[in-house]
């Protein structure tokens, strides 16, 4: 087991981890960055899924300093978002400042040495100090596995779409895939290319709209790399086209009549027999879950190739699948779960301790909360990204977790040299009625679905920020450093000698 301590810990190297190493690096602070994987990439290493792409534009979905001229399409593949995450990493020279193969297991507020004590499994076993700590462990990094009766008994191959296994041979084969959220609605159409059949058990209906998404040609490309002001005036319009987009998503009558009433008009132009069009009629408000785009799920539904069962899987008896309709299916060769993440419940809130001991699990036992979607009463030098009202369902998230890693740079200015931010209770309380009072009336909360953005244990809105980037990014611009308590500083030395810049 090897000791060092540092400024800023980062645990996570997805777009939010690596998006507040740039920001606190070019702020001057020391940051190292913790990855449980063998790569960055997070979210678009782990997904590799047939189909998977952003289903924002890609121009948008990127981070501000690295423009890419170069994206294939208006909505690029996993593999290319991948391929530019690495590159971001090489040109800012990140990575010998990561970690791999460090899972954090353990992290503990140490109020004597007024710094985190954190403990790294992997095969380099580490304890680090670090006098900050930034979670951006992901909120759609854990696959949520269904409760299935039978399900661990099935002979066949059978994996989550996050955990993709490109061994198993699915052509020709009778696949089921579980549930019709986001990646099942990209990954069906794929499936049913070669499948012999495709089964899929859908609980609700979700609310898509036409995608488009051309390729970029050559030229444009090259246009785009030749003059990054025109790359830039797209990220703009993309920008604020995607701002124009909260109203229809967070329950504006009229932008939200509109948008639904495109969706259903793409349902009908795509879906012929009435029957068929009825099951995939969403029966809750547009916006109330993740609404997805896509010109092709519809088709492969209505060529006859995939069976639409219009409920949840409920039980598997050897290869025979049972609905909760009561429907069988039998000669099942693969099934793939397509039920999306555990997002209101991190792995880390358990054994992250603040001040007292106390968990964020413990402090989150009604839901998520924090000031700014980034601090948290009684964990102090503490942000977590990506964490509380920090996802959007109407832009990039990038945007999001670009404005944390700049409020984060923020706070930490104001801290002073071995300062100590803690989060003023008030603080946290004001931050979360006035998310309440935004989220009141919002189809995330009355729009009649089951979603993952909203807290099971206190259905209150715990995942999205229910504004626009711009709100958010004037929120946290206007706290001017009183959601912390007055400065205290770090009155007895470090318990560990500091040996910065070793790595474990
Ligand atoms: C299939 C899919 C498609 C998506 N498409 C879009 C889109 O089009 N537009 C959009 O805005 N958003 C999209 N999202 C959301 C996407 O997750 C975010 O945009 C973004 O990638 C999140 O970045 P992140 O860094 O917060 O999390 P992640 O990308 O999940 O990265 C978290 C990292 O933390 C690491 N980690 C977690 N726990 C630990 C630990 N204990 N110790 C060490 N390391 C740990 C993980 O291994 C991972 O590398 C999509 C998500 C999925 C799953």
């Amino acid at each position: 087991m090897t000791r060092r301590s540092v400024e800023v810990a980062i645990v996570g190297t997805g777009f939010a981890g690596l998006a507040a190493a740039m920001t606190l690096r070019d702020a001057g602070h020391e940051v190292a960055l913790f990855e449980r994987a063998d790569r960055v990439g997070g979210t678009w290493r782990d997904n590799t899924y047939p189909g998977v792409a952003c289903d924002v534009p890609s121009h948008l979905y990127g981070f501000a300093r690295h423009p890419e001229p170069d994206w294939s399409a208006e909505f690029a593949p996993g593999a290319e978002i991948q391929a530019y995450l690495e590159r971001v990493v090489a040109r800012e020279r990140l990575d010998t400042a990561i970690t791999f193969g460090a899972p954090l297991l353990d992290a503990a507020w140490d109020p004597d040495a007024a710094s985190w004590r954190l403990r790294f499994g992997g095969a380099a076993p580490a304890e680090v100090d670090a006098d900050v700590l930034v979670l951006a462990c992901g909120r759609l990094s854990e696959p949520r596995i269904p409760s299935v009766a039978g399900l661990e008994g099935f002979a066949g191959p059978i994996f989550h779409t996050a955990r993709w296994d490109a061994s198993a041979d699915l052509e020709g084969r009778h696949i089921a895939v579980v549930g019709s959220g986001a990646s099942a609605v990209q990954l069906v159409p794929q499936l049913a290319r070669t499948a012999s059949r495709v089964t899929l058990f859908q609980r609700s209906a979700p609310w898509i709209v036409p995608r488009g998404g051309r390729l970029f040609t050559a030229d444009e490309r090259a246009r785009f790399a030749a003059h990054p002001d025109e790359l830039a005036a797209l990220r703009a319009r993309l920008d604020a086209e995607g701002e124009a987009r909260f109203a229809s998503r967070s329950g504006g009558a009229d932008a939200a009549a509109a948008a639904s009433a495109a969706a259903r008009v793409h349902l009908e132009a795509q879906v012929a027999d009435p029957r068929l069009r009825e099951l995939l009629t969403p029966d809750y408000a547009f916006g109330c879950k993740r609404v997805l785009l896509s010109d092709e799920f519809y088709p492969a539904l209505a060529s006859g190739r995939v069976v639409l069962e219009p409920s949840a899987l409920a039980a598997v008896d050897g290869d025979e699948l049972v609905a909760a309709s009561g429907a069988r299916y039998s000669d099942v060769d693969a099934v793939i779960l397509a039920t999306g993440f555990q997002t209101t419940r991190q792995p880390y809130a358990g054994f992250v301790r603040g001040e007292g001991g106390v968990t964020l699990e413990q402090h989150w036992a009604g839901g998520m909360t924090s000031f700014g979607s980034s601090v948290v009463t009684g964990f102090p030098n503490l942000f977590v990204l990506n964490g509380p009202n920090a996802s959007l369902g109407h832009t990039s998230s990038v945007l999001m977790l670009e404005a944390q890693a700049e409020y984060a740079a923020g706070a930490l200015a104001r801290r002073g040299s071995g300062g100590v931010l803690r989060v003023r209770p008030e603080a946290e309380q004001d931050y979360t009625r006035m998310v309440d009072a935004r989220a009141a009336g919002t189809p995330w909360l009355t729009g009649g679905c089951r979603s993952w953005y909203v807290d099971e244990r206190s259905r209150r809105l715990t995942l999205v920020w229910p504004g626009t980037v711009a709100d958010y990014r004037a929120t946290v611009a206007s706290a001017d450093g009183s959601e912390f308590e007055p400065a205290t500083h770090r009155t007895t030395a470090p318990a560990v000698p500091a040996e910065r810049g070793r790595t474990p």
